[in-house]
């Protein structure tokens, strides 16, 4: 008798998504414990990854961009990798609530490609940072204002 195949056992499992050969962020984000500013790549970048991997700082320890934190879909696992991509998004919340901080892995790519589809179609309901020099910022009307509003406040 042929035996009953559940949906679950039909399913491909995928592996879980990890960084490598992705270092786009070792040279985006700021690490303060190393005074490595951000955009400048850090000292400890090997060709093979983090040269200091067990012993790496809590900031590195920390970061998990967006694309590591979703799940593997065997669609676009490449296409979508910070380093394919062009950007490197890490959610945060920020006083204008929940935003996407965008790093440029390559100068300007914010503005190209599938890159800029994602950035506008998050814009279209949360707070988006561009973190270049000068940063942007992108979102619906009602966080614009907000942002405004506390500018104003500072100011
Ligand atoms: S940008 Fe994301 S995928 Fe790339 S190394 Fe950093 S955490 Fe990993
Ligand atoms: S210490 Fe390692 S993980 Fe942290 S930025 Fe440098 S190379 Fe990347």
């Amino acid at each position: 008798m042929r035996k009953k195949r559940n949906k679950k056992t039909k399913r491909k499992r995928l592996p879980a998504r990890s960084c490598l050969p992705c270092t786009a962020c070792c040279t985006c984000i700021g690490v303060e414990e190393l005074d490595k500013a951000p955009g400048e790549p850090c000292p400890h970048l090997t060709d093979k990854g983090c040269g200091i991997y067990p012993d790496r700082p809590e900031t590195c320890r920390n970061w998990k961009c967006l694309w590591l934190n979703q799940k593997a879909d065997g669609k676009t696992d490449v296409l979508d990798r910070p380093d394919q991509l062009g950007i490197v998004i890490y959610p945060q919340n920020t006083q204008l609530g929940f935003a996407f901080c965008v790093f440029e892995v390559r100068p300007g790519a914010a503005r190209e490609g599938l890159a800029r589809n994602y950035i506008e179609a998050f814009a279209k309901r949360t707070a988006v940072f561009i973190m270049t020099n000068p940063r942007e910022l992108l979102g619906p009307p009602e966080v614009l204002e907000k942002a405004r509003d506390i500018l104003a406040e500072v100011s």
